[in-house]
């Protein structure tokens, strides 16, 4: 199948200006100013004229099984489907468990990374889950990572959160090595993917692991940094020492920042955009402790946030879209085969109508997902 993305307003996710790209079976195989259709005949041109153009959205932290389980059985959060995914724009998801190791099982969210990828999507999942020591797959998560391909990291670990286990130091030095040569050995990004919730220490313990070790910074992904003002705080010192930091979305104004604050506010402070990333946190749980009631989190948040961004802060698309396509893929080790729009990379495209920043369509793997903003491809039990 070959495809002509005509004349879209082209990011990669820096401005590259009015472009065609070509899209042959699951690959772009050119970008240039021009594609003349005769030279591939039977190709379907897409006219994107006056479109957004970007590379599909990596959204690094999505609870595929469901999150939840806080408030009883019946809180937990059922499996999430393909629509819920392609309906943000997000061609890449990484899945990964929560809180609940008992009822929920690694091995189940691997089977439905496995399921996703079939239906379309680009996925990988973390070994772990919130306490340590942790689930694994095959006995040791630097097992996990170094044998099974679809695990580049542990995660989400949880820290400063009454939900936690409270690794000790010792215990998280352990954890990062298994991840650190576990994805040396395996040949992937090896991230350690930590859960920071709202306790007393927020990131002090990575503060110190870090001033202990000689480990990369750039294996850490502490998330849910603007989940309270003062984890906020500590978040902008942790990035301008050189660390990444990731950012949930939907995030209220009132518990602490949201994420169109966040980064106005980092970038004020002249934090380097390239250790940012934004996730969504989708089909976690939202548990309410006064009600003892339950909301899921929407991958399509990531999406919401990324508008208010660029619509309600005059922040630039090519800075805020960075976030979620090329830093993400750096950091999880898929760039350049992700994260970009250049010759040689995957068909993940996304291309968004420019007044309102709604999806006009999305391709992933050179397949069409989305048009007009409606799923058209449908997951295996979906619609039925
Ligand atoms: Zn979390």
């Amino acid at each position: 199948m070959l495809r002509i993305l005509r004349g879209g307003e082209c990011y990669s996710p820096e401005y590259m200006g009015k472009k065609d790209i070509l899209l042959a079976f699951e690959r772009i195989c050119a970008v240039e100013d021009e594609i003349l259709p005769g030279a591939y005949k039977g190709a379907e041109i897409v006219d994107c004229a006056g479109k957004l153009v970007c590379p599909g959205i990596i959204d690094q932290h999505i609870h595929f099984t469901g999150g939840g389980g806080e408030n009883g059985p019946a809180s937990r959060v059922p499996e999430i489907r393909l629509c819920d995914i392609i309906s943000a724009g997000v061609t890449t998801a990484v899945g990964l468990l929560g809180v609940d190791s008992i009822t929920r099982s690694l091995e189940t969210l691997l089977a439905k990374a496995e399921s996703l990828e079939s239906e379309g999507l680009t996925t990988y999942i973390y070994t772990g889950s919130y306490s340590v020591p942790t689930a694994t797959l095959i006995g040791k998560p630097i097992k996990d990572i170094a044998l099974i391909k679809k695990v580049i990291g542990i995660g989400e670990i949880a820290i400063s959160d009454n939900r936690s286990s409270n690794p000790s130091l010792k215990q998280l030095k352990e954890l990062s090595y298994e991840a650190f040569v576990g994805g040396m050995l395996g040949g992937k990004a090896g991230v350690l993917h930590m859960h920071v919730g709202d306790g007393k220490g927020g990131l002090s313990l990575l503060f110190k692991l870090l001033e202990e070790t000689d480990f990369p910074y750039r294996m850490f992904v502490p998330t849910h940094l603007n989940r309270n003002r003062d984890l906020f705080e500590q978040a902008i010192r942790y990035a301008k020492q050189g660390g990444n930091i990731d950012l949930t979305a939907g995030q209220p104004a009132d518990a602490g920042v949201t994420i169109p604050d966040a980064l106005e506010r980092l970038l004020r402070e002249g934090v380097e955009p390239g250790c940012i990333t934004l996730s969504s946190d989708g089909n976690g749980s939202l548990p309410d402790p006064g009600s003892g009631g339950v909301s899921v989190g929407k991958v399509t948040w990531l999406l919401d946030d990324i508008r208010s961004c660029v619509l309600d802060k005059g922040i630039g698309f090519d800075i805020v879209i960075r976030l979620v396509t090329r830093n993400v893929a750096e950091l999880l080790k898929l760039y350049p085969g992700k994260g970009v729009l250049q010759e040689g990379s995957f068909g993940d495209v996304l291309v968004l109508n420019r007044e309102d920043m709604s999806i006009d369509k999305l391709f992933a793997m050179g397949n069409l997902m989305v048009e007009n903003g409606k799923p058209v491809k449908r997951g295996s039990y979906e619609g039925t």
